[in-house]
């Protein structure tokens, strides 16, 4: 820290992926004397653009080049491996800092409500993707890979995890996919996937890009039956941003339509219109949709997908952090434009429910920083960062800096295979040896 006073005001941020380090360095350009510590559960930064883009999405994962330049500004602080409610509580922070803003993201897979999901074959999408991309939560998944999945759900979450299962490691060279997981997706024997919307492919809310990924596959075909879209067509008082979306996803399942259905050892099923209703040894039984004022109304007729392992692809919510108010029913934090209390703040999926792409973070988290900003005093009675490194002393934490990071970086570079960028080192423990060379 440099030339800052001892009086200069303080913010805490719980957080330190896209959404936390979006209001880090909004709150460092605008209040330049101001500090700011961005804490993390993990030694590492970076929340999701780590351990929730695709392995084979390297692009979306350079910003952390960005965000790492926000860490290291003067007045900015990452203090990894720091545990709100284990080595700190968010009263503590209360008092130690300005103010706090929540950016923990929603890292709790919602479920179905159906019987059979509590069966070992079913698994949520957030333990899936954490799986393949290193989380240490998610290391020990070793999900059970059938012949036939059924991953569930129209998002793009779905999307990506029906590509990474059915690509090859040929195709996964240049992606940082954990070799445990890649190893688990080469074995497997996968031959169907089938991709399962409860509505429509006018509702499905992934993107065009990514859904035209599945095009693209060495080893995969995308097969969807001409007569799901025969009827779909984009609504002509829709919004004229979104129809744009729609269109060019039809486009695109048009252009899947085409092509030959059985000439690719996998096939990836688009199956629309599909609500599960229970999962048994026998696969997972859907009933048949039709779309009434959006909303998927059951018809009555049912089918069983032979599927042997369900993955649910269907959103996250927020998990509890202290006494943070929870809004339940929507998975994120109560707050009203991000304001949550006098002095806390919250960003990201945790403010907003878990939908959007990272510039949907920056927009966001600017605005909400540009609130508290305002509230901040000129002078500060608070201790800071300061009072934050006697308190962690206190507590005997150790913790990650961003020297520390960078030294787990480095040794993750150094550990990838050829053609790999990094072998990400997935256990705790692991990562403190690296950062603290212990
Ligand atoms: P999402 O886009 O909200 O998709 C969730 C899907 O789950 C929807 O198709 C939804 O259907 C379905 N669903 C929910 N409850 C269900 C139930 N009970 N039964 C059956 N289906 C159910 O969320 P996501 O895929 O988790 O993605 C989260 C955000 O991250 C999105 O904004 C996404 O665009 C973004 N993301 C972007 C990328 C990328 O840009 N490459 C990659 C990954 C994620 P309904 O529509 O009928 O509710």
């Amino acid at each position: 820290m440099t030339n800052t006073p001892a009086t200069a005001p303080s913010v805490c941020i719980v957080g330190s992926g896209p959404s936390g380090l979006y209001a880090a360095d909004q709150i460092l350009r605008k209040a330049p004397t101001c500090r700011v510590d961005v804490i993390d559960r993990l030694p590492t930064p970076f929340g999701l653009v780590r351990a929730g883009v695709a392995p084979d999405h390297q692009g979306t994962k350079n910003i952390v080049r960005q965000f790492e330049r926000t860490l290291g500004k003067p007045n900015a602080r990452f203090l990894g491996n720091v545990t709100v409610g284990q080595d700190v509580s968010l009263a503590e922070l209360r008092s130690l800092y300005d103010a706090v803003i929540l950016a923990v993201g929603a890292p709790l897979d919602r479920t179905l409500g159906i019987a059979g999901e509590d069966q070992a074959n079913v698994y949520g999408s957030g333990a899936v993707v954490g799986w393949y991309n290193g989380h240490p939560d998610h290391a020990d998944l070793s999900p059970a890979l059938g012949t036939g999945i059924a991953v569930i759900g129209n998002g793009n979450v779905a999307l990506d995890i029906a590509r990474i299962l059915a690509k090859t490691d040929a195709e996964m060279t240049g992606s940082d996919i954990c070799s445990h997981a890649a190893r688990t997706i080469a074995d497997s024997q996968v031959r169907d996937i089938w991709l399962i919307g409860r509505r429509g492919p006018v509702e499905a809310s992934f993107t065009s890009a990514e859904l035209a990924e599945l095009g693209h596959l060495s080893r995969a075909r995308p097969i969807i039956d001409a007569e799901a879209l025969k009827n779909a067509t984009v609504p002509e008082d829709m919004d004229p941003k979104i129809a744009k979306i729609k269109e060019k996803n039809l486009e695109v399942l048009h252009g899947f339509a085409s092509l030959p259905a059985d000439d690719k050892p996998i096939r990836i099923h688009l199956v629309f219109n599909a609500a599960p209703k229970s999962i048994t040894p026998g696969g997972l039984t859907v009933e048949r949709t039709e779309v009434i004022s959006g909303r998927a109304t059951g018809t009555g007729e049912t089918e069983t997908i032979p599927a042997d392992t369900v993955i649910t692809a269907i959103g996250y919510r927020t998990a509890a952090l202290d006494d943070m108010p929870l809004d339940i029913g929507n998975g994120r934090v109560t707050n009203t434009d991000g304001k949550v209390a006098e002095d806390i703040w919250v960003v990201g999926w945790a403010k907003r429910g878990p939908s959007g792409v990272i510039p949907t973070n920056r927009a966001d988290s600017i605005a909400v920083a540009d609130q508290l900003i305002a509230t901040l005093p000129e002078t500060s009675n608070k201790p800071g960062p300061d009072g934050m490194n006697c308190l962690l002393a206190e507590r005997g934490a150790t913790v990650v800096t961003l020297d520390g990071w960078q030294k787990i970086n480095e040794a993750e570079v150094a550990l990838a295979n050829e053609g790999r960028p990094r072998e990400k080192i997935i256990r705790i423990e692991a990562m403190l040896k690296a950062a603290l060379d212990r």
